[in-house]
């Protein structure tokens, strides 16, 4: 169930979004905490249109009401006589709670600071206060702590909600169903959460499919830091939904790789997208590799079969397509003088994909000894980078960091440089036409977006986790939908 919390600070907003809540989800926690005037719980209650949690939460555990304990639960009590579905006390002041009539008590325990390690063990002592339901909702701090709040829900065998705070919380609270949780919480908005890391209900649904998740529920995830405004559980929420299957994808904010993909293992996810900064440590820890991705060096997909962890590239044939996109039919990459501009982890891909290809590369990258290494390793030519502008080249790529957001005004090659007929391929897709792909198009060159390849590693990952033809057309639009969402946000 999606439970919408309230914070309004008037009893007349309350009822409104009360009502607004009944329409969007199962069923809403009126935080009695939050009010500025004195609760007036007949009015809120009656009349209304889902089932409601009524909390009036402490200061000690994170709520807003600093009312001696007895009265405090007092007004709980006069919410069980008016028949509200549920009360919400805090483990420590359930004793004031004389009555229950028809109303589940929810007994919590937050911790806005850590999960703690004794997790069990609070567990076990929340059950032994005699509540209904046990919540326990703890701050994550590293995202490995979301597989013991998973297991935690698994675990026991009473009525639960069982979440993880904060954005690295956010794994807990999309998985909250599959693990047994009875309830995630999600605002009608944003700025409406009561706990940090609270997705909005629309996210809940629309993105991460939750009312339809269960104890069978695939888990696939994106592997990276920073992980806010990444495209891919768009892309890849939508194809799985289009496909009619039963999985979800979920962005896991990951420090260091290694004992993430340890812990993880635990609740059995099938597969990552892995970004910035980890894909040569997957690459490192992948038992099984391709021979394209062990030249490449770096993993940017994982699949976790039978205990094992199988990397690959999957950003060379995406770079190759993007590519292609700007080719004329029939025009083949073999032969082409290419130069790629950057020596990181896209250039890696990118170099290898247009030699399988057979095209003559030179590299140049700012920092000279970068370039010439992947040069000697590939086995291609080298420029300095002050002389990019003077290689002869029938495709020019862009796979340095030059031009993404926010530095939109940057551009990696000199204008003046371009030639009519030129293929220009830009890696970046934030902007989604950056300053060098209009300089290009300007110069009537040919252009290819970063956008196209972003999408087809995403296809490529899919099918590569799921053995099924990606819904190409509908991970497209997912990607640009989302992306041109995210532009207007900024
Ligand atoms: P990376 O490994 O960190 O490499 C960054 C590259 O950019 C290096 O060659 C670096 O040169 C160069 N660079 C950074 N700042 C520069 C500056 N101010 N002037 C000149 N060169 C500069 O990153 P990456 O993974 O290769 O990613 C590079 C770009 O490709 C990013 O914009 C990323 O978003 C994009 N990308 C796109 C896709 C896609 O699907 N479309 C996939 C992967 C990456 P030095 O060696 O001198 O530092």
């Amino acid at each position: 169930m999606i439970c919408v919390p309230i914070a309004a600070t008037t009893n007349a907003r309350a009822k409104e979004e009360l009502a607004r809540a009944a329409e969007a989800a199962d069923l809403a926690e009126l935080r009695l905490d939050y009010l500025q005037e004195p609760a007036d719980l007949g009015f809120l209650l009656e009349g209304r249109r889902c089932p409601v949690i009524v909390t009036n939460r402490c200061v000690r555990q994170g709520g807003l009401s600093a009312l001696p304990d007895v009265l405090r639960v007092g007004v709980l009590q006069e919410a069980v006589y008016l028949g509200a579905e549920y009360v919400d006390v805090e483990y420590n002041s359930i004793g004031h709670l004389r009555e229950r009539l028809g109303a589940k008590v929810i007994v919590s325990y937050h911790n806005f600071e850590e999960t703690p390690q004794d997790l069990y063990a609070i567990a076990q002592m929340l059950v032994g206060t005699g509540g209904d339901i046990v919540k326990i909702a703890t701050y994550v701090n590293d995202i490995t702590e979301n597989v013991r709040i998973c297991q935690l829900a698994a675990w026991l065998g009473v009525p639960k909600i069982v979440l993880g705070m904060g954005p690295k919380g956010l794994v807990s609270r999309v998985l909250a169903k599959k693990y047994g949780s009875l309830l995630t919480y999600a605002p009608l908005e944003k700025d409406c959460a009561t706990a940090p890391g609270q997705l909005t209900v629309a996210e809940m649904k629309n993105l991460y499919n939750f009312e339809a998740t269960n104890a069978k529920t695939r888990v696939f995830g994106v592997v990276g830091k920073p992980l806010a405004h990444s495209l891919s559980p768009h892309i890849h929420n939508a194809a799985f939904r289009h496909s009619g299957m039963d999985a979800v994808y979920v962005p896991f904010v990951v420090d260091e790789f290694e004992p993430f993909l340890k812990s993880v293992t635990c609740i059995d996810p099938e597969g990552f997208s892995v970004t910035i900064p980890h894909k040569e440590e997957a690459f490192r820890l992948s038992d099984e590799v391709d021979e394209v991705t062990r030249k490449i060096g770096a993993v940017n997909t994982i699949a976790l079969r039978g205990g094992r962890v199988i990397g690959k590239n999957t950003d060379w044939e995406a770079a190759l397509f993007a590519i292609k996109t700007a080719l004329a039919e029939g025009e083949s990459l073999s032969g082409k003088r290419c130069l790629v501009l950057g020596a990181g982890g896209a250039a890696r891909a990118v170099v290898y994909g247009l030699l399988e290809e057979g095209a003559k590369v030179t590299i140049t990258n700012r920092t000279a000894s970068r370039a010439n290494a992947l040069a000697k390793e590939s086995g291609c030519a080298a420029a300095p980078w002050e002389d990019r502008g003077r290689v002869a080249a029938d495709i020019v790529v862009n796979s340095t960091a030059l031009g993404m957001y926010p530095a939109v005004e940057s551009t990696p090659y000199p204008k003046e440089a371009f030639r009519p007929g030129t293929v220009v391929f830009d890696a970046i897709y934030n902007p989604r036409r950056t300053r060098l792909l209009e300089e290009a198009a300007e110069a009537g060159c040919r252009t290819a977006e970063g956008l196209e390849m972003f999408i087809r590693q995403a296809v490529l990952q899919f099918e590569f986790w799921t053995g099924v033809r990606a819904p190409i057309d509908v991970m497209r639009e997912a990607a640009i939908m989302a992306f041109d969402t995210l532009a207007e946000t900024r």
